[in-house]
């Protein structure tokens, strides 16, 4: 018998589903991708569901339902645009046990229905059902681009610059203060927290947004990423997939990663190097992707969207060059270990 933890989650991914063979000619991309791809006219149709438990991806001590609803879909749809497509809609699955009131699950629905609002998305069905034990929460998106502007992992071509939107490690860094806050809290339900100076970093991580901005932003620049990719797990993983699917590698440059000052100053508290949460953090639902050279006169004056480093030919090496010019690898499995990493929607 095998263990599990023998293959990995993507492991397991690929030997489950290696016998599958594709018999419709309009599925374009299948499994590998942050969303399968199906042709549809001029038009493709992109499709992602994920899965969110409570006690592995979320701890409802600290997470309110109306947030928890939110940012499952937002994490839906952030996959749906990172192959350049935009979301139109949702479908909601909900396991719960008793222990959950109907005023519990308005709340949820409330946060689902704020982010229905905020990017246009219809709800169009799901299925419900009671469960043993917590809450489980299942999302699938729908979205569309049109066929010559989908963005798959892997059209990544040596000298392509690397870019992300937004700035990275900041969820991570939210988690870490919520988790210190729950023990505290646990220890002392007297104490109050005051949280004030960690407000964008908690936002990072209780609400995060789908980019679907930067996808009408590169359909208005006329710029096609190359391959893109959203950040789940941290831009180290991510630039894996990358370079693994593009039979590429990539270089990228400490010192330009996109970090905020609060994600620097969870960092420092917790004598963990900023690089590391920014490679390794994950949940930021950001956008990394790839451009040809020639859209560098155009992004180079997005404040949105920094630069980071390039694609090389060396297959499957992704590389950091640090502050003091040190170039060291940055490994699959995450650039550092962290000791009490939670698990993290995949
Ligand atoms: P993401 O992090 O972008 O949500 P995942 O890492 O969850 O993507 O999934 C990678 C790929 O594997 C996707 O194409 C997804 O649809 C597919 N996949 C994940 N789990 C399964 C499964 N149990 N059976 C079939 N395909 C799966
Ligand atoms: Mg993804």
């Amino acid at each position: 018998m095998t263990d599990i933890s023998a293959l990995g989650e993507f492991g397991l991914i690929e030997h489950l589903t290696r016998d599958f063979q594709g018999k419709q000619a309009s599925v374009l991309k299948g499994i590998g991708d942050d969303a399968a791809v199906v042709a549809d006219g001029e038009e493709v149709q992109v499709f992602s569901t994920d899965l969110l438990l409570e006690g592995i991806h979320f701890d409802l001590a600290y997470f309110p339902l109306r947030h928890l609803g939110y940012k499952a879909v937002a994490v839906n749809l952030s996959d749906i645009a990172a192959m350049n497509a935009l979301p139109y809609g949702i479908t909601v699955s909900i396991g719960m046990s008793n222990r959950f009131t109907v005023e519990a699950l308005d709340e949820l629905y409330a946060g689902i229905r704020m982010a229905c609002e905020k990017y246009g998305v219809d709800l169009l069905g799901g299925d419900t059902s009671s469960s043993k034990q917590g809450l489980i929460i299942s999302v699938t998106a729908f979205g569309k681009t049109g066929k010559d502007q989908v963005s798959y992992r892997s059209g990544a071509q040596p000298k392509d610059l690397i870019c992300v939107s937004g700035d990275v490690g900041g969820a991570y860094a939210g988690f870490l203060i919520l988790d210190r806050e729950k023990s505290v809290f646990l220890e002392n339900p007297e104490l109050q927290p005051d949280l004030t100076d960690f407000d964008y970093v908690i936002g990072r991580q209780l609400k995060p947004e789908a980019r679907t901005d930067v996808v009408l932003k590169l359909r208005e620049w006329g710029i096609v990423p190359t391959a893109m990719i959203d950040v789940s797990d941290g831009i180290g993983s991510e630039l894996h997939h990358i370079s693994r699917q593009s039979g590429t590698g990539a270089t990228i440059y400490a010192d330009k990663l996109p970090i905020d000052f609060q994600t620097v100053s969870v960092a420092e508290t917790f004598q963990i190097s900023p690089t590391t949460f920014a490679l390794n953090g994950g949940e930021d639902y950001e956008l990394l992707f790839t451009v040809p050279l020639s859209a560098f006169d155009v992004l180079k004056t997005e404040p949105g969207i920094t630069v980071i480093g390039h694609v090389t030919e060396e297959k499957g090496q992704v590389q950091v060059v640090l502050g003091n010019g040190t170039v060291t690898d940055v490994p699959a499995s995450g650039w550092n270990h962290f000791p009490d990493k939670k698990e993290k929607p995949e």
